[in-house]
């Protein structure tokens, strides 16, 4: 496009923070220092208020007024220490993302005197208004939840999570109180409070199972943990803005990369450029201040494509610092002019970004549950957990694929970068032979690769009915990069998580389905064990070998993306989901229903009938606005320039032949456009069509998943063959007459 775009450098360089002496300060000096931590509060509070409320935080007592009152108090002299002049309960709706709505501590107190009223202002903040606050919920998604004359929503506290002042406008802050949103009814109407009640489900349901195996440790609780590998494009937001499928969709909906430029898929690793290392950097000092721990940075795949990782953390905190990262991340690269994007898709024909969380148990001593090399004398105990995921997987695999539909990350995991359909586990060879072996009660093969050599076994002829279990080393084998679901040494890796999605539900769908697992697997082992004092190695092995079977065909190793898959995952009776309207009537299916409901008591019936209209609903409105956003960009773009470069190359060979040239190469460029042109037009008129119809066809019912359904249906195949119609254009189209800027100038602008 003939758009040149006013690339600037940095704003506003911010300098790393330096000591009086001028050194600068260590990370680990800044870490944390924006946050009222465990160990800030206990400095700021009397110590039975401390302790009160680290009983309330452990679920053994409510908080009363005086605690809370107490606590209210101390946060609100921290934080105004801070530059706070507000306060907001921050929480997540049923979006993707975070809501706040702030809150001034400033109060007025009238007093009346004789002489008439006399007002004094001073800095407010009770143990009230600490813990609740009632935020204008209507505007949320509710999915029907809320009746109109109850339209009310409650933001709650999360005392799991703590406090943070955040930077406002002008040097001010802002006090942020990670809270819960939930209905009058006390049904969630959010993200996190399903996500808790999850990780409490599952430690009672690990620990349950801990007391049977090893009675002797008495481990009183198990977290979850999380690390989220968070995947995003950077591109100049000069060349954003003249992008209105990027501004509104936040996906590029015409245009693709020239053939010769696909060697531009080299940039994994490559050097960052300056103007997103600097906001990279700005944002990681943020971060630090806030405690998140963010580990690694670097390039994607794709040109303008990057990375970031934090330390894992457990699940509900690291969803917090997920969703504070985007958001802070979002805010710096305004500041260098830079726009992010977080859709899973933003570029057809360019690698996709994914979110991969990294998933794990911990018990409170620290020990990670999933990882084989933390005393191996209870392989046992990882072994069943292992399974108790594979159960998990294998049992509830559409509601895993529930769980990571949306119209954009539909693009990515139908476009071959994640398997489209089919939820499967991928193990290692290793633990694979490991598993085989026990259940065919045969000696373990020798491993000979390298990367297998600390396995205690090797050579020797293993029984393992006799011998009890192997040593099992830390797979460092190269992964398979095509599996949605992989076992990576010590965690599972779930890949197909997108990257503009919470993790939250995924997680908590994850967290409800392994709880399960862990009570089907707990209740065998106690039928097993009889009346003995604690299971038998035999014991274990029998049910061991159980759930070896019953899981065996959720595991895969090969290439999730090849058609040979397909139908061998069809035979195994996988489900293999095409789409997210064809996805979300798993989540009111009987079996997840009772899994999520009755078996774990982590949703109501209502709360899932709730979710799954606002899921179709999200899916439907997603497809309207690209459709309407699509017919806009052609009817007043992308027509009127071919129609302007037609004129343009019809009154050049007019002119020519006035002075008597005949028109040769205008004229056969003009031939080559025009039925390019009538090709666009007729499928716009398809788009439009189709819109129509499917806008008028939506109050005939109120089935919210056959709205979701003809979207995908009708529409969706428009907006593709009419993005074809117009890349077709784009080739032929002078430069100069191209309204928008094209994909090189896009992704390689930065
Ligand atoms: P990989 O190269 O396998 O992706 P990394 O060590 O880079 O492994 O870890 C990727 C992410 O997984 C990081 O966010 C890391 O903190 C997280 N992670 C590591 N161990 C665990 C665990 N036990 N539970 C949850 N996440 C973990
Ligand atoms: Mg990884």
């Amino acid at each position: 496009a003939a758009l040149v775009s006013a690339v600037s450098g940095t704003k506003r360089e911010i300098q790393y923070p330096l000591k009086a002496d001028g050194k600068a300060r260590y990370p680990s000096e800044i870490y944390g220092e924006n946050v009222f931590t465990l160990k800030t509060m206990a400095k700021a509070l009397p110590k039975p208020i401390f302790a009160s409320f680290l009983k309330q935080r452990r679920g053994r007592q409510n908080l009363d007024k005086n605690t809370a009152d107490s606590i209210s108090h101390a946060v609100r002299v921290w934080a105004m220490d801070r530059g706070a002049t507000h306060y907001t309960h921050w929480f997540q709706p049923q979006t993707g993302t975070t809501a706040e709505k702030h809150d001034a501590f400033l109060s007025l107190v009238s007093n009346f005197t004789p002489g008439g009223e006399e007002v004094t202002p001073i800095d407010q903040f009770s143990g009230g208004q600490l813990l609740q606050s009632e935020p204008d919920a209507s505007s949320f998604p509710s999915g029907g939840m809320r009746t109109t004359f109850e339209a009310r929503g409650y933001t709650i506290w999360d005392t799991s999570s703590s406090m943070f002042v955040q930077q406002g406008p002008n040097g001010t802050s802002i006090l942020y109180i990670p809270s819960v949103f939930i209905s009058y009814n006390g049904d969630a109407l959010d993200e996190k409070t399903v996500l808790l009640r999850s990780n409490d489900v599952l430690s009672r349901a690990a620990t349950d199972l801990l007391s049977i195996l090893e009675p002797e440790s008495h481990i009183s609780h198990v977290y979850t943990t999380l690390g989220t590998e968070q995947e995003f494009f950077m591109v100049d937001r000069n060349m954003y803005s003249l992008r209105p499928d990027l501004k509104i969709t936040g996906r590029t909906l015409v245009g693709q990369l020239p053939p010769r430029h696909q060697q531009l898929e080299d940039h994994y690793f490559g050097r960052i450029p300056s103007r997103v290392m600097a906001a990279m950097s700005e944002l990681e000092l943020e971060c630090l201040r806030l405690g998140i721990p963010i580990k690694t940075r670097h390039n994607e795949v794709a040109p303008g494509q990057f990375e970031l990782a934090p330390i894992f953390e457990e699940a509900s905190v690291a969803v917090d610092h997920n969703l504070l990262t985007m958001d802070l991340l979002h805010k710096v690269a305004h500041r260098h002019n830079l726009r992010v994007l977080y859709h899973e898709k933003p570029f057809k024909g360019i690698n996709g970004s994914g979110k991969h969380c990294n998933w794990a148990l911990s018990t409170d001593r620290g020990e990670n549950l999933l990882d084989p090399t933390v005393r191996p004398e209870t392989n046992f105990r990882f072994i069943i957990f292992l399974l108790a995921v594979l159960r998990a997987l294998h049992e509830h695999a559409a509601l895993l694929r529930v769980a990571i539909s949306s119209s954009s990350n539909e693009h990515r995991l139908g476009a071959q970068e994640a398997p489209p359909g089919i939820i499967s586990a991928f193990l290692g060879d290793q633990l694979n032979e490991v598993l085989d072996a026990i259940e065919e009660n045969r000696p373990l093969k020798n491993f000979s690769v390298p990367q297998f050599q600390s396995i205690k076994v090797g050579g020797t002829v293993l029984d393992v009915k006799v011998s009890g279990l192997p040593h099992i080393a830390r797979d460092l084998t190269d992964r398979n990069r095509t599996s949605p679901f992989a076992f990576t040494g010590n965690k599972f890796e779930f890949r197909a998580v997108g990257s503009k999605q919470s993790p939250s539900f995924p997680v908590t769908v994850l967290n409800c389905a392994v709880s399960a697992a862990l009570h089907e697997i707990t209740a065998d082992l106690r039928a097993q064990t009889g009346s003995k004092p604690r299971p038998s190695d035999e014991d274990k092995l029998a049910v061991i070998r159980k759930y070896i079977k019953l899981t065996k065909h959720v595991r895969f190793e090969g290439d999730n993306y090849s058609e040979a898959w397909v139908k061998e995952a069809e035979r195994r009776g996988l489900p293999n989901i095409a789409s997210a309207p064809e996805a979300y009537p798993h989540l009111i299916a009987a079996k997840h229903v009772k899994m999520l409901t009755k078996e774990t008591g982590v949703f109501s019936e209502s709360e899932l009938k709730s979710r799954y209209h606002i899921l179709n609903e999200r899916y439907t409105k997603d497809i309207i606005i690209e459709a309407e956003t699509l017919s806009t960009i052609i009817g007043q773009q992308i027509l009127p320039a071919a129609f302007e470069y037609r004129k343009s190359l019809a009154e050049t060979a007019v002119a020519l032949k006035t002075v008597g040239i005949e028109g040769g190469p205008e004229i056969e460029t003009l031939e080559e456009l025009t039925p390019l042109v009538a090709a666009l037009q007729a499928e716009f008129r398809k788009l439009v069509k189709a819109l129509k119809g499917c806008l008028e066809h939506e109050h005939e019912t109120e089935d919210s998943n056959k709205h979701a359904l003809a979207a995908y249906n009708d529409i969706v195949p428009v907006i593709a063959s009419v993005r074809e119609a117009a890349d077709a254009l784009e080739v032929v189209v002078a430069d100069k007459y191209w309204p928008l800027p094209k994909y090189t100038e896009l992704l390689l602008t930065i």
